[in-house]
């Protein structure tokens, strides 16, 4: 019983830690590049942190639990031994995991966008504008929750080797991050690319804060352009 409070607990701390370091990180950054551009954003910005530490217990505590099951009672499709599957598994699960997650992101991310949910639940999320770096992670509660237990759930589901999970969360953590920063670190030509127009970053999610019903997706585009959401990039 010791071993699964200290796993909660540790995971919630290295959640926690991960989101102050990499959206500090990032707010370092855009102070170099766009010095002045969280200007009067001050209390906006507590409050991200607020409700972001508030969502890292959130991740952290099934995330703890579920660390502690796989290392006690071998829970989940985690593997470790990359020639336990097919090699070629390791890419396509990386792929496989982020669509997922991306098709659960839309589509609860749509329903949250309905007035009623909007009011109780997402408007926390949508009290970044302009967003930060700081506000990848603020959520209200329940939102964390739909949010934070995708992946936990799914590696009941799909195999994949650590890894590549750990590369799924990396990507997942940096993506938020930079997507929310409110200004576009990619260069032009990429972002306005054939691969920009399937890829999400700053210029897209920008756009969802500013117009609200559109740009619903959380890596890819493809969802927005399939139910015709995609109102373009801004180019904050
Ligand atoms: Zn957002
Ligand atoms: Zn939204």
């Amino acid at each position: 019983m010791m071993a699964l409070i200290l796993s909660a607990l540790a995971m919630t701390i290295i959640v926690a830690v991960r989101y102050v370091m990499v959206s500090g990180l990032f707010a370092w950054l855009t102070a170099r590049v766009r010095p002045g551009h969280y200007a009067g954003l001050g209390r906006q910005i507590r409050m991200e942190l607020g409700w972001s530490l508030v969502s890292c217990a959130i991740y952290g505590l099934p995330a703890g639990i579920i660390a502690w099951g796989w290392q006690t009672h071998g829970w989940t499709m985690i593997y470790t031994n990359p020639g336990a599957l097919p090699l070629w598994w390791m890419p396509v699960s990386l792929v496989v995991y982020l669509a997922a997650h991306d098709t659960w992101f839309y589509w609860t991310h749509r329903w949250m966008h309905r007035p009623a949910v909007f009011r109780r639940i997402h408007a926390v999320h949508h009290a970044s504008r302009p967003p930060t770096a700081w506000a990848a992670m603020n959520f209200h509660p329940i939102e964390a929750a739909i949010v934070g237990l995708f992946i936990p759930a799914l590696v009941f589901v799909i195999p994949i080797q650590a890894g590549v999970l750990a590369t799924v969360l990396v990507i997942m953590t940096i993506m938020g991050v930079t997507n929310h920063m409110g200004w576009e670190m990619f260069p032009k030509g990429l972002v306005q690319s054939r691969a920009g127009h399937w890829l999400i970053t700053a210029s897209h999610h920008s756009r969802h804060h500013e117009q609200y019903r559109c740009n619903y997706g959380l890596y890819f585009r493809l969802w927005d352009h399939l139910c015709r959401t995609d109102r373009g990039i801004s180019t904050p």
